[in-house]
């Protein structure tokens, strides 16, 4: 596999809430790094929820020698809570982030000071100029909350003027919809690059699931051959494989950047796809 596209790979965990969570996922930082990736990013919950065990698991990834990003979410946060964190990953020589509105969890506390990801871009950049290099999140089949496409598409810019360095995309199955997104995308403006996020399909019953929740479609006929594909799991690893390892290719022969995978603390299924890449 040849990783000459500009920004290469990069991996996305979750943070573990177990000891053995913790000692499998410095395996799988193992297994992906060997993959020489631009960096790793780790997640982070709304209103500060894993801020603790955010920070572990970016100490832990980051022994492994790779840049690795901790996801910054700012709803239901107040700005001293964001000023201290990002105080603190200064100190830690943590020079690349996230930045995301987040979602609130239902019964949980206010909105917070900043309401969209566009105001924690600016906030982050008045806080520490160009200290760090900013992601920020992109739906190329819209945001589920977005009122229409073109609004969307609208605030995403806003976001990225702000001060972001590049766009990490939501998963998505058709790489329609990444180009379509990109065009529009840069036809307002945006020059930072648009990376797409890819989602290993191993599970449809979590598939099915996250898609919902988030807003990314399964094309019907993926959606029809996983079902039918019932509880036979390595059946549905090998179809799920050969479904994204040709979206990769597509994405990358029509000039995607790089890839940033949702490893969901797995490594097995993004490395069979990168193996499956020219
Ligand atoms: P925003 O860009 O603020 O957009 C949210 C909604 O508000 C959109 O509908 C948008 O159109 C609208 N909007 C934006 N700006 C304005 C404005 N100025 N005025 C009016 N409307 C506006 N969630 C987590 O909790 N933790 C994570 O670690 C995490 N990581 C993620 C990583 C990636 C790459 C992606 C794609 C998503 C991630 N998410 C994460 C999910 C994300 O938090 C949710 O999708 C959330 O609902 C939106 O966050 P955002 O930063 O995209 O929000």
């Amino acid at each position: 596999m040849s990783t000459s596209y500009p920004l290469g790979i990069s991996f996305e965990f979750f943070p573990p809430s177990t000891d053995a969570g913790r000692e499998k996922l410095i395996g799988v930082r193992d297994a992906l790094a060997e993959r020489h990736p631009r960096f790793f990013s780790v997640t982070y919950g709304a209103g500060g929820s894993t801020q603790g065990r955010t920070l572990a698991t970016v100490r832990s990834i980051r022994e492994a020698g790779i840049t690795t990003a901790p996801h910054l979410s700012c709803i239901g946060s107040e700005k001293a809570q964001l000023r201290d964190l990002l105080a603190q990953y200064r100190e830690e020589g943590i020079d690349s982030l996230v930045a995301l509105r987040g979602d609130l969890p239902s019964g949980m506390g206010g909105i917070g000071e900043l309401r969209y990801a566009n105001e924690l871009v600016e906030f982050i950049r008045e806080e520490t100029g160009d200290h760090f290099e900013i992601a920020v999140a992109a739906y190329p089949e819209s945001h589920p909350q977005a009122p229409s496409f073109e609004r969307d598409l609208e605030n995403f810019a806003r976001k990225v003027k702000a001060g972001a360095n590049l766009a990490i995309t939501q998963y998505f199955f058709s790489a329609d919809a990444y180009f379509h997104f990109v065009e529009r995308a840069r036809a307002l403006g945006v020059e930072a690059p648009i990376v797409p996020g890819i989602m290993p399909i191993t599970n449809y019953t979590k598939l099915a699931r996250f898609s919902d929740a988030c807003g990314a479609e399964i094309p019907r006929w993926i959606r029809k051959q996983l079902e039918a594909y019932g509880d036979d799991s390595e059946a549905i690893v090998k179809f799920g494989t050969e479904v994204v390892s040709r979206l990769c290719q597509r994405l990358l022969d029509g000039g995607a950047p790089g890839l940033h995978f949702y490893t969901l603390n797995q490594a097995g299924p993004c490395l069979r796809i990168l193996d499956n890449l020219a």
